[in-house]
């Protein structure tokens, strides 16, 4: 069998990581993180393994894009016209798509001639049923000026729905999983047999969860009152939402769940109430999830506070007993992902799994430039 490599971009808004996978196992070969403007990161990244693409070169190129809109269902190989596309969303996602434009372009320079495949973190939600992705608004904005429900992080609920099934040996058709993705931005979803059926973020990655910075789901009466009675300009209050709530605002402290805890440590009210919220959210969302599903097979936490913080997953746990999940301290506090956390006996399975989107984004990749190769002649 051929060699196979996929080299893959994921522009975030103020960083560019690349991973090269490599044969047939994805065995990941080279990766970093850099700091600088898109085209120069991947000037510096392509000729840091240059001599590596001589020996062995890629099959195809993996992007993540954050926003596909309601018009990429899949990932798709990219094509002036598809770019344009991405680009037109920018509006909806002004801090991730116009950096993932200029990576691909730069990456289509450098690397040219094999196919460059978009893998949407909106995607994996393309399939929501309506009750799932109309907002109870007037029906003409939907209509007319496509307010839905997007959802986000699909590439990470995706990747740990199918490692969850995988992890416990269970057939993916039919299994029930709600994915926890704790990091600086956090969402929770429902996935049935490998498909999202519902989930937590919604038309802009503000809703749902409580998050680092960003406020989660909150009563919109507020915002007009802050608006009018407290005089915030729609620009400010934007940014409040987004850049001076959830652990930031509410402990005053940092967006940094490790900062916040130590604070709450030391006897911080402001940060142990902060935690305490954030718990809450959590616990919440994963009963509605559950309630979406009709009962969960696996409950997963994942991404930097998911994957490490187990007195956070313990405090989220602390009422679910009630949908048959129960997690063993013990092994909450000593296992490290991927493991199962989840006592013993029967109900649904708690999970830790180490989040995998670059490895997610090169099976895409590769799925996509295979699919492209086997139908010549396809637009
Ligand atoms: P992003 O969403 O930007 O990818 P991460 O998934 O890396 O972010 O998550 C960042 C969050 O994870 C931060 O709040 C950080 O404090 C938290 N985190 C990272 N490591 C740990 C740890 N060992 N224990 C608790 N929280 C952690």
């Amino acid at each position: 069998m051929d060699a196979v490599s996929v080299l893959v971009f994921n522009a975030g808004s103020s960083t560019i990581k690349f991973s090269l996978f490599a044969g047939r196992s994805m065995e990941l070969s080279a990766g970093e993180t850099l700091e600088d403007p898109p085209a120069d990161a991947v000037e510096k990244i392509v000729s840091s393994i240059r001599d590596v693409l001589a020996e062995d070169p890629v099959s195809a190129v993996g992007h993540r894009v954050v926003h596909g809109g309601g018009r990429f269902k899949e990932s798709v190989r990219i094509d002036d016209r598809v770019l344009g596309e991405i680009s037109g969303l920018s509006k909806l996602a002004p801090l991730h798509n116009p950096p993932a434009v200029d990576t691909i372009v730069a990456a289509q320079r450098a690397v040219p001639d094999v196919p460059h495949i978009a893998v949407f973190d909106t995607a994996y939600f393309s399939d929501l049923p309506p009750e799932r992705h109309v907002y109870p608004l007037p029906y003409e904005w939907y209509e007319k000026h496509g307010i839905r429900r997007f959802g986000f992080h699909g590439i990470s609920h995706a990747y740990c729905a199918g490692r969850a099934a995988e992890f416990l040996g269970r057939p993916s058709g039919g299994f029930r999983v709600v994915t926890c993705h704790l990091g600086n931005g956090c969402s929770a979803t429902a996935s049935l047999g490998a498909k999202a059926v519902a989930t937590t973020m919604g038309f802009t990655p503000l809703e749902g969860l409580m998050m680092g910075t960003r406020a989660g789901s909150v009563d919109p009466g507020i915002l007009f009152y802050a608006m009018e009675r407290m005089g915030l300009s729609p620009r400010e209050l934007e940014q409040t939402l987004l850049r001076g709530s959830g652990l930031l605002g509410v402990s005053g402290i940092s967006s940094d769940f490790r900062t916040v805890r130590e604070a709450a440590r030391e006897g911080n009210m402001r940060a142990r109430l902060a935690l305490a919220i954030y718990a809450e959210s959590v616990r919440t969302a994963v009963g509605g999830l559950a309630a979406a599903l009709g009962g969960v097979d696996a409950l997963v936490f994942t991404a930097g506070v998911g994957e490490n913080a187990a007195e956070l997953r313990e405090e989220a746990c602390r009422g679910l007993e009630c949908l048959g999940l129960r997690l063993d301290p013990g092994r909450n506090r000593a296992l490290r992902p991927d493991a199962d956390l989840s006592g013993d006996g029967p109900g649904g399975r708690i999970l830790a799994l180490r989040t995998r989107e670059d490895l997610h984004i090169a099976r895409e990749a590769l799925e996509g430039a295979a699919g492209f190769i086997s139908r010549p002649g396809l637009p």
